[in-house]
């Protein structure tokens, strides 16, 4: 008696995991019938159904076989080491497989600092036929500091499983054998591009949520959402105080003994100051609205330059 965990016997019959003995065997004499290789003149395809009809039924039709199997499939959908098939490529690797690698699907940058958390256990079900939703993606984004403040664009590569595109996400193919691309899995991983709006004056750490672009279910089930958590990159002159944004700038003694025009980097444009006769280092300048956006506001705080004599200093 063999038992193959790879294939559904309950699809194969067409009956439900909690179906009774008798109506399965109600079942199996109905296709039976329909394709018993006597009544359709020697049709590959019929004998072909007609095998694995009787195959599904040796094992469904009987309760032992039934409950061995059952709790195979159970355990092989659990373990990758305990998957009791003989004729899978072990080295076969399917990240999204028991959901453990998957975290490492950010960004190439931000390999190094995964924002983990586990995906959700959706595909831990014990019934395979039950429709599951699919994979909530997360990762961080890296934020270059003018962009967290003004706002804008970052363009996205990540991967996540879109239904197969084979067998349309049945998992098998026209003869009930698992499908050759996704191997029954009804999905395959792929390469998604997603431009993530970042809203201006967004903060350090925030989330922000994108429903329905993470990975394709099971079954019918949802799609995932993804979720990108924001990790604003440190500018080499430029710091952050709430709204405000400040800027140390050296000048030379003379300048700040005379005074006279600076010309002046800002955020996303350069500007000419006047610094006063007779500054001292710490000295501010502030220029108001010139600073970062309140969070998802339109309010700028102010650009705050602060000047450091130094007798290197060109300017
Ligand atoms: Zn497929």
């Amino acid at each position: 008696m063999k038992i193959s965990t790879e294939k559904d016997y309950y699809k194969i019959l067409g009956v439900k995991k909690n179906d009774k003995t008798k109506d399965i065997k109600t079942r199996y004499r109905e296709l039976a019938r329909k394709y018993h290789p006597d009544t359709n003149q020697g049709s590959k395809k019929s004998e072909e159904t007609f095998k694995r009809i009787s195959e599904a039924y040796e094992v469904l039709g009987n309760a032992k076989n039934r409950k061995e199997y059952d709790s195979l499939r159970a355990n092989g959908r659990r373990h990758s080491t305990g998957r009791p098939s003989g004729n899978r490529n072990e080295s076969y690797s399917d990240p999204f497989d028991f959901g453990r690698q998957y975290t490492r699907q950010g960004p190439r940058e931000s390999q190094q600092d995964p924002f983990s958390q586990p995906p959700f256990a959706d595909e831990t079900v014990m019934d395979p036929n039950m429709p599951s939703r699919g994979f909530d993606l997360q990762f961080m984004v890296k934020v270059p500091f003018v962009v967290a403040a003004l706002g804008g664009q970052i363009p996205y590569t990540y991967e996540k499983h879109v239904t197969c595109p084979e067998c349309r996400g049945s998992g098998t193919d026209d003869y009930e054998e698992p499908c050759t691309v996704c191997r029954g899995k009804q999905r395959v991983v792929e390469t998604a591009t997603l431009d993530i709006d970042i809203p201006s004056g967004v903060a350090d750490q925030y989330t922000l949520k994108f429903p329905r672009q993470g990975g394709a279910g099971r079954n019918g089930g949802p799609l995932g959402d993804l979720m990108a958590k924001v990790c604003i990159e440190k500018h080499p002159h430029f710091k952050k105080i709430k709204t405000d944004v400040h800027s140390v700038v050296t000048i030379s003694p003379k300048l700040a003994e005379e005074g006279g025009p600076l010309e002046i980097q800002m955020l996303d444009s350069t500007t000419t100051i006047h610094v006063e006769e007779g500054t001292l280092t710490g000295e501010e300048f502030r220029i108001p609205g010139a600073g970062s956006t309140q969070p998802w506001g339109k309010k700028r705080g102010d650009f705050v330059v602060k000047f450091q004599i130094d007798e290197n200093s060109e300017k």
